[in-house]
């Protein structure tokens, strides 16, 4: 199969309908403007990998619909090892660009969340999304198109529920049902390098009840629909020279104004006894893969933290105990992740899920540890790399100035300032910076995961397991809730 350039994907993306606000306008063409090319590089690259037979192995495989060689990202999960590819290729991904590439994640993980889901509702309801699904899966794996996954409403106020917030709006819902489709209006926000896309698949946010059933939708649109508008995030604006990154992950807000969504496109309306389903299976792949992202960018931010400690004039050994506490958290990650999809299962219709009590931990753990990663980069690199401790590159290449400033920041006096200022603002950019990842909350809350946890922990197995070995023979129950 003849895969997308990077050329043919930017002609993509500048034919889209101008939709995409900043800075109080639409922008013109995002692949060039200052604010979104970073973001559009950072796209750009995994089709440059494509065209690339060294990468072949994690960037291709036999699509199961087709049985021909497509883009991995298009296939459908079906054992524990392509699970390991969905997490190998994310890994290669923040090796390359140190960020995160939702293109080839989070749309991935979302179709193959549906592809379980949508069979099951057709097999209650005798609905038929799982063959618009499997139609819509064929035509994005033929043209390498780039989607995203958006689960993420706006909520409103956390402590009520979407029918009881001011607006219904706050989480995205449907408000007419036609023949041919139906109409939605609602946000998704923080929505990973949506600008960038051909396409994005909603899926709900959280498990609703039969009183709700208008926010248990799930469609795809495309980036540029009528009725669609994105709002980009404030990240790294207005950088240039070496202030600026190469490659960037930008979020936005999916505002849905009336926005209509042909029926071959929903794939899902109103089920909301599935709702619950979605999250957890999207959770449990999602938690299972980011190890995989979390010891990529670690990695990285270990090889920036020995770059800072040469650019200072000191041996990288000096740290090389500080390095293996980051390759600890990095393999906890990766290797949690690693089990929890080998623990995984196999759902009838074919696709494979990982375990969600391990994919949880894994969430938990890489949350908790990820300010370690970035206390110790930091730690190494000295005051520079603080936020805000490095004059501007304008300021550095000022005529004048220029010279006086680049004097001091020189540190190693075999090598340029140039390359200590560019190490010390990578290291800014990875642990102060847009590009700290989100792995507090990126795939949900530490707290969801500690929920899930804590559900499937046994306790009477486990008390009667410890019962046996003590030799106690009693019953030891709680005591009774006063
Ligand atoms: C950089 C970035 C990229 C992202 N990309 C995507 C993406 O591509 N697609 C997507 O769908 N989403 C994306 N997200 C969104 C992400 O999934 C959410 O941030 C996450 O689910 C948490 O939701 P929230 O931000 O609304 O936090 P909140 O729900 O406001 O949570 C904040 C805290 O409050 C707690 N909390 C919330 N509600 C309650 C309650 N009722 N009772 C008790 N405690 C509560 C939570 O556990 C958490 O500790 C992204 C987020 C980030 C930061």
């Amino acid at each position: 199969m003849k895969f997308r350039t990077r050329e043919e994907y930017h002609a993509d993306l500048r034919a889209m309908r101008r939709n995409v606000f900043k800075n109080g306008k639409f922008i013109e063409d995002i692949v060039t403007d200052p604010d979104t090319r970073a973001l559009v590089e950072n796209e750009s690259l995994t089709y440059d990998l494509l065209q690339d037979p060294r990468y072949a192995p994690i960037l291709t495989a036999k699509s199961t619909l087709t049985g021909e060689t497509v883009a991995r990202w298009h296939t459908l999960m079906t054992c524990a090892e392509d699970l390991m590819m969905y997490g190998k290729l994310k890994k290669l991904h923040f090796h390359k660009t140190g960020i995160c590439c939702a293109g080839v994640c989070t749309g991935w993980n979302t179709f193959n969340v549906l592809w379980s889901v949508t069979a099951e509702a057709d097999a209650k309801y005798g609905t038929d999304y799982h063959k618009r699904l499997e139609a819509w899966v064929r035509d994005i794996e033929s043209k390498t198109h780039k989607v995203g996954g958006a689960l993420t409403d706006a909520k409103g106020d956390r402590a009520k529920k979407a029918s009881q917030q001011n607006s219904p709006d706050f989480n995205v819902h449907v408000t007419e049902i036609r023949d041919d489709g139906i109409v939605v209006n609602g946000a998704k926000v923080m929505i990973a390098n949506a600008a960038a896309f051909h396409e994005i698949i909603c899926i709900p946010g959280t498990a609703y009840k039969e009183n709700e059933k208008e926010f248990a939708v799930s469609f795809a649109v495309p980036r540029d629909a009528p009725g669609l508008t994105l709002v980009q995030a404030e990240g790294c604006e207005g950088r240039q020279g070496w202030d600026e990154m190469k490659y960037a992950s930008m979020a936005s807000y999916l505002l849905f104004e009336n926005c209509f969504i042909p029926k071959e496109k929903v794939f899902m309306c109103g089920e909301w006894d599935f709702s619950g389903s979605i999250i957890a299976r999207f959770t449990a792949n999602y938690r299972a893969a980011i190890g995989s992202c979390m010891s990529g960018h670690g990695n990285v931010m270990v090889g920036a933290g020995a770059l800072m400690a040469r650019a200072n004039g000191l041996s990288a050994n000096v740290f090389r105990e500080k390095f293996v506490d980051m390759e600890m958290i990095n393999n906890l990650v990766y290797g949690l992740g690693l089990g929890a999809m080998l623990a995984g299962e196999k759902h009838p219709s074919g696709a494979f899920y990982a375990d969600p009590t391990l994919a949880h931990a894994n969430k938990y753990y890489l949350a908790k540890n990820y300010a370690e990663l970035r206390r110790i980069c930091q730690d190494i690199g000295g005051g520079v790399v603080e936020n805000g401790c490095l004059p501007n590159y304008r300021d550095c290449t000022d005529p004048e100035m220029g010279p006086k400033i680049m004097k001091y920041i020189q540190g190693n006096s075999e090598l340029s300032a140039e390359t200590r200022a560019r190490a010390a603002r990578l290291c800014e950019w990875f642990t102060k910076g847009a590009g700290t990842m989100a792995f507090i909350h990126g795939g949900g809350s530490p707290d969801g995961a500690r929920v899930v946890v804590r559900m499937n922990t046994p306790i009477e197995e486990y008390v009667q397991y410890a019962a046996n070995i003590a030799g106690i023979t009693e019953k030891v129950e709680d005591p009774a809730k006063k």
